[in-house]
């Protein structure tokens, strides 16, 4: 066997674009600029081009990209935001940290919203629905905006594991009013180091983010509102830029392997993911579902193959949300999932080998 096979190696992308990463890297270096400058502005130019977004801001960080919308659109304290049950925990904190109460909606069978049941959440306090983009896949979109533009609902979109995932050929990001995202460096497009951004076709929201990342301050030292440090720094900018020049190749690089995954797996005990019906995947994960997963894990680990389950906990029932006092068996799905859910080895610069002993490994496991 081949070492050991790791969920996700970060070092390859970055080895697979050594030269164009360190040249870009001193000459920021060596500008003498590091924080909101051209790299910056050259990336939300870019970004906003790649998404078809009229603007993007750049901010420090995914969650500061979440809890920023909110906080811009003045949601916050006795105002509702419906989001998935079994999203990363980093969505509801976009939520709450405005004061807001997140109202959880059961997941559908592509681990996103369900929105067979989205209206019957909704009461005279909702004020937004935070469409969570989860694993690379789309949420419902036409069901997610119907829903909003009859009831008058901000529409916030969590593109942290989606960037450049669409719905039926519109980029995820560009349905609602603000779409988040995360290039922490697991991320599809992911930094080297923590940066975030959002994306918006609305003039004010893009100026008011503006303010609102530099202390609240449009005029230096003239500072309008309670605002943030969320500033993205050049250097990340710049390595960003040159990521993205690659990013559609890199997504196809994941279509690739995920594509073999679901070809060649073979294992009764596996439930393999689906694709919704006229979307596409960006494969942020590959993730299956097994009731035998301890038992998985640990056959796995014996020959050196690493898995990671996003994620074990769903948020109602994290010790952070106790004051929100949900029960176990309140949203049976996204449990259900919390036990089941398995993501296999899956990146960029994963090569056939690894991906073969994956596979075998699986197809092996005695059902
Ligand atoms: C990563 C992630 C975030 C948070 O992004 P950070 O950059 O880590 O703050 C939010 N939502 C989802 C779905 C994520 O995967």
């Amino acid at each position: 066997m081949a070492g050991k096979i790791m969920p996700n190696r970060l070092d390859r992308v970055f080895y697979q674009y050594q030269e164009e990463l360190e040249a870009k890297a001193l000459e920021v270096l060596r500008s003498g600029w590091y924080v909101l400058g051209p790299e910056v502005e050259g990336f939300e130019r870019e970004f906003a081009d790649y998404t078809g977004s009229r603007y993007c801001v750049g901010l420090a960080s995914g969650l500061d990209a979440l809890w920023l919308a909110f906080r811009v659109l003045g949601i916050g304290p006795g105002d509702e935001v419906i989001v998935q049950a079994n999203t990363y925990i980093a969505s509801v904190m976009g939520i709450t940290i405005n004061g807001a109460t997140p109202v959880f909606a059961e997941p559908d069978v592509y681990f996103n919203m369900d929105t067979s049941r989205l209206e019957g959440l909704i009461t005279e306090r909702t004020r937004a629905i935070l469409a969570v983009h989860l694993y690379g896949q789309a949420a419902n979109m036409g069901e997610i905006l119907r829903v909003c533009q009859k009831h008058h609902l901000r529409l916030v979109e969590d593109c942290a594991q989606s960037h450049g995932a669409c719905f039926k050929g519109k980029m995820t990001g560009t349905f609602g009013d603000i779409g988040c995202f995360s290039f922490y460096p697991s991320k599809n497009l992911g930094a080297f180091g923590d940066a975030g951004a959002i994306v918006t076709d609305d003039e004010e929201l893009a100026a008011s983010m503006r303010i609102y990342r530099n202390y609240g301050s449009e005029k230096r030292y003239h500072n309008k509102v309670v605002g943030a440090n969320s500033r993205l720094d050049e250097l990340q900018a710049g390595l960003l830029r040159v990521r993205l020049r690659h990013l559609a190749g890199l997504s196809e690089e994941r279509k690739k392997l995920a594509g073999r995954y679901s070809r060649e797996l073979q294992n009764e005990c596996l439930l393999l993911p689906r694709v919704r019906p006229g979307c596409d995947s960006v494969w942020h994960q590959y993730v299956i579902r097994t009731k035998r997963r301890t038992e998985l894990i640990q056959y796995l680990d014996r020959q050196g193959i690493g898995t990671i389950i996003h994620y074990p906990i769903p948020p109602h029932l994290s010790e952070a949300y106790a004051y929100l006092g949900h029960q176990r068996g309140e949203y049976p799905l996204a449990e259900e999932y919390a036990d089941t859910v398995l993501s296999l080895p899956m990146y960029n610069g994963m090569t056939a080998g690894e991906q073969e002993a994956v596979i075998e490994a699986l197809n092996a496991f005695p059902a």
